[in-house]
C-alpha cells in the first residue's frame, strides 16, 4: 500500500506520476499479451457455450471457487485452496495498491471494512506462504509421478513466495517506522514489526522501500508472465469452468455432413475456441495421466502430454493465425509449422484412446483432454484421408453391409430369441408394448452376450413386463463407428434406427449394452429420436422395488463389480447394478480398489474393441490383474464389451443379469438357459 501523505516525508516513495506510468506500461503489456491469446480464440472454430447461464454460474461456484474436484487429492486440495483464496484476497489488495498509489490519501476500504480486510489479508498471506511451502515440499520430496518438475513451476512458486514475503516485510517495516499508524488487525505484520523494531529508521526506510518496490514489480511482472506460463490457468481456469461442457459427457457433436466442406480437425484453426481455451488452462497437474488406461499401459497417448501438445501447437500457430485474421497473411496460415496430426500428435496417439472419459472426470478445471478432440481428429483421418488401422475396415464393412461390426448376416440378428417367448414389434401389431428391449449387436450375435439377452427375456417375462424387440429391423446403433471417426456411417445407422423406432411409436427402451444405452439416450435426440432409455439393471432394480420381481434362491459367493465406463462415468449409473447384486440372497459384494467413477476401463471403448492392441501391455489384462488381486471368486459385469474383454483375460465373470436370473424362484427358471 503506498504511504499516506504524512508518511511520504518519512518514507520517500516516488510520486503518483512515476507510479502511474509504471502501472500503465505493465497494463499495456498485459493487454497486448492477452489480446493475442483472445484473438486466437476468436479466429478458431465457433462453439456455443453461452447457453444455460444459471447452470454455468452454479458450476463455477462449485468447481472453480469451492474447488470441489481438487480435494480428491487432499494434500493438493488444501494447498491449492490456500493459494487460490489468497490470490482472490490479494486481488483486492492489488486494486487498492494501484488506486491508492494514483490518488494519495484515498482509501479503497476505509473504516471497519478496511480493518476486516486487513485481518483477512494478513491471515491469507500467511496461508499462501504455507501453501507455497507445501507445494515445494511435494515437488522436492514426494515427487508424485503425475508432476513434471519443470523450471516454470519452480519459478512461479518463487514469484508467489516473493510477492507475499515482500508485502509482509514492507508492511512490517512501515509499522515499525510509524507505530501510531499500524493496524491492530494485522497479527502477522505486527509480529514482523516487533522483530524489526530495534533497527534504525534509515535501515527500516530502506527495507520498506526495497520490499515495497519488490512487491510492486513482482505483481506487474507476474501478471505479464502468466500468459506465457503454464500458470496461465490462474487467469483462464474460472472462465474455462464457466464454459464447461454441460451436455452429457457421452454426447459428441453432430456435424451437418451435407453442409460441411471439411471434416473433423487436422489443423489448429479447425479446433474450437473452447479446445484452445482448454489448452491455455491445463495446469499440468497430471491427474489425467495417472488414471488413463493407455498411459498406464505404456501406449503413446498420455492425456497430459496430449493437451500440452495441442497448446504448444496453438502457440506455434499464433503468429500465423493472427496475421491471417488481420489480413496480413496470405490466408494460408499453416506455412512452416508442424502439422497437428503427424507433427505434434502421432496417429498411434490418436487411435489409442478408449474414450473411457477418466481423464475428463479427473481434471480439476474441466478440460476434456482427449475424447471430443480425438474423435474430431479421427473424423478427419477417416472421412478426409481414409487413413485408419486396417482392421477397422472389417468392422466398418460389417456395419455397412450387415448392420453389425462382426459382419454376420443381418437376417440372423434375432436367431438368439428363436425358441424364447419374445415377440417383435412387427408381431406385436396393435398390442400394448410397455418397453422395447434393445438387444444390441453383442447381445444378438456374441455367444456369451446372447446368454445375457436370454436372461433379460426371462426376467422381463417373470416380472410381467410387456416388451418386444425389433428383431431383424434392429441395426447397430453406430456407437463404435462414431467413436472410430466414421461419422457418416454413424449418421446413416442412427437415421435408420430412429426411423424404425419412431415408426413404431416407441417411447421407452431398455438395453443391456451401455454403449447402445449412451448412444440412444444421449446422441439419438440430435438425430430426431428422443426416448426414455433405461439400463437393464435399472429396470431390474425398479421391478424389485415394485415387488414385481423376487430373488429367493441364494447365491453364496463373494463378487466384485467392474463399472463399465459408458454406464458409470458417462451416465452416472453406479448404484443400480450394485443394488441388484445386493438384493440376491447370500451374495456378498467386495468393491475393487479402483471403483465407481475411478474404475479402470476394460479397453474396449472408442472402437478399440475392433482394433488390435499392439503397443504396451494389454489394458484388459491390467484390469483383470486388479480384479484378481481383490481376491473374489468372480467379477460382476453390466456391459457385453467388458464381458468380452475381461473374459478374454480370464473366465470367472458373471453378468449381473444372469446372476439375477439365477436368483429368481427356482420353479420359474427350471430348465432354462
Ligand atoms: S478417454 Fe480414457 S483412454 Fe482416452 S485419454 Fe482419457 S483416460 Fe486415456
Ligand atoms: S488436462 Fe486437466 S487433469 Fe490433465 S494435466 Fe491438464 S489440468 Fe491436469
Amino acid at each position: 500500500m503506498p504511504p499516506l501523505p504524512t508518511e511520504r516525508a518519512i518514507l520517500g516513495v516516488p510520486g503518483p506520476v512515476f507510479f502511474g506510468l509504471l502501472v500503465l506500461l505493465a497494463i499495456a503489456a498485459f493487454v497486448y499479451s492477452m489480446s493475442r491469446r483472445v484473438r486466437v480464440l476468436l479466429a478458431t472454430s465457433p462453439e456455443n457455450r453461452f447457453d444455460r447461464i444459471g447452470a454455468r454460474i452454479r458450476k463455477t461456484v462449485e468447481y472453480a471457487f469451492l474447488q470441489k474436484r481438487m480435494f480428491r487429492d487432499l494434500y493438493a486440495g488444501v494447498f491449492h485452496i490456500f493459494l487460490f483464496t489468497g490470490f482472490v484476497v490479494l486481488l483486492v489488495r492489488t486494486v487498492a495498491l494501484v488506486v491508492e498509489g494514483l490518488v494519495p490519501g484515498f482509501r479503497v476500504l476505509p473504516g471497519t471494512a478496511g480493518d476486516v480486510y486487513t485481518f483477512a489479508k494478513d491471515v491469507f498471506e500467511v496461508l499462501v506462504l504455507a501453501g507455497v511451502a507445501m507445494a515445494v515440499a511435494r515437488r522436492a520430496f514426494a515427487r508424485p509421478p503425475r508432476l513434471d518438475l519443470t523450471a516454470d513451476a519452480w519459478f512461479i512458486l518463487f514469484l508467489i513466495a516473493l510477492l507475499i514475503s515482500a508485502d509482509l516485510l514492507a508492511e512490517g517495516a512501515k509499522a515499525a517506522l510509524a507505530p501510531r499508524l499500524a493496524s491492530a488487525w494485522a497479527p502477522a505484520v505486527s509480529a514482523i514489526a516487533r522483530s524489526l523494531s530495534g533497527l534504525p529508521a534509515t535501515r527500516l526506510t530502506a527495507l520498506y522501500e526495497a520490499a515495497w518496490w519488490t512487491h510492486l514489480v513482482d505483481i506487474l511482472f507476474f501478471g505479464n508472465y502468466l500468459p506465457y506460463s503454464k500458470h496461465f490457468h490462474i487467469i483462464t481456469a474460472v472462465p474455462n469452468v464457466f464454459f464447461m461442457k454441460l451436455d452429457p459427457m457421452g454426447r459428441l457433436g453432430t456435424p451437418d455432413l451435407e453442409a460441411s466442406e471439411r471434416f473433423g480437425v487436422s489443423r489448429v484453426e479447425d479446433l474450437s475456441w473452447k479446445s484452445v481455451l482448454d489448452g491455455y488452462t491445463c495446469t499440468e497437474c497430471g491427474r489425467c495421466r495417472v488414471v488413463c488406461p493407455t498411459a498406464l499401459t505404456g501406449k503413446p497417448l498420455d492425456p497430459k502430454v496430449f493437451i500440452g501438445d495441442v497448446r504448444d501447437a496453438v502457440y506455434e500457430a499464433t503468429p500465423a493465425i493472427l496475421a491471417a485474421a488481420s489480413g496480413r497473411g496470405d490466408g494460408d496460415s499453416s506455412d512452416g509449422r508442424k502439422e497437428l496430426i503427424g507433427g505434434w500428435l502421432t496417429e498411434e496417439t490418436i487411435w489409442a484412446c478408449t474414450t473411457c472419459g477418466f481423464c475428463t472426470s479427473a481434471c480439476p478445471v474441466f478440460i476434456i483432454p482427449a475424447v471430443d478432440k480425438i474423435t474430431e481428429m479421427r473424423r478427419h483421418l477417416v472421412l478426409e484421408r481414409a487413413d485408419f488401422p486396417k482392421e477397422m475396415q472389417t468392422a466398418f464393412r460389417g456395419m455397412e453391409t450387415n448392420g453389425n461390426p462382426w459382419g454376420i448376416s443381418a437376417s440372423a440378428r434375432a436367431d438368439w430369441a428363436k425358441d424364447l417367448p419374445v415377440m417383435s414389434m412387427a408381431e406385436a401389431g396393435e398390442r400394448d408394448v410397455e418397453v422395447l428391449f434393445w438387444v444390441g449387436c453383442a447381445g444378438s450375435y456374441e455367444d456369451r452376450a446372447k446368454r445375457v439377452s436370454k436372461a433379460v427375456v426371462e426376467i422381463l417375462n417373470e416380472a410381467g413386463v410387456s416388451f418386444a424387440i425389433l428383431g431383424t429391423q434392429e441395426t447397430c446403433t453406430g456407437d463404435s463407428a462414431r467413436r472410430m471417426g466414421n461419422e457418416y456411417l454413424f449418421q446413416l445407422l442412427a437415421q435408420q434406427n430412429v426411423e424404425t423406432l419412431n415408426g413404431y411409436g416407441v417411447k421407452k427402451i431398455v438395453t443391456n449394452c451401455p454403449h447402445c444405452f449412451n448412444c440412444i439416450k444421449n446422441e439419438y435426440p440430435a438425430m430426431g429420436g428422443t426416448y426414455e432409455v433405461v439400463h437393464a439393471t435399472e429396470l431390474v432394480e425398479r421391478l424389485l422395488g415394485e415387488g414385481r420381481l423376487r430373488f429367493t434362491e441364494p447365491i453364496r459367493e463373494t463378487i466384485s463389480y467392474h463399472d463399465a465406463c459408458y454406464l458409470g462415468r458417462y451416465n452416472g449409473i453406479y448404484s443400480a447394478p450394485r443394488n441388484v447384486l445386493r438384493a440376491i440372497p447370500g451374495l456378498e459384494i467386495q468393491e475393487l480398489p479402483r471403483t465407481c467413477d475411478r474404475g479402470l476401463c476394460c479397453g474396449a471403448g472408442g472402437g478399440r474393441m475392433w482394433m488390435e492392441e499392439k503397443l504396451g501391455t494389454r489394458i484388459n489384462q491390467t484390469r483383470m490383474k486388479e480384479i484378481e488381486q481383490a481376491g473374489t471368486g468372480s467379477v460382476g459385469l453390466s456391459c457385453p464389451y467388458c464381458m468380452i474383454m475381461l473374459g478374454n483375460a480370464k473366465e470367472e465373470i458373471g453378468a449381473i443379469l444372469e446372476l439375477a436370473r439365477r436368483a429368481m424362484p427356482r420353479e420359474n427358471t427350471a430348465g432354462r438357459g
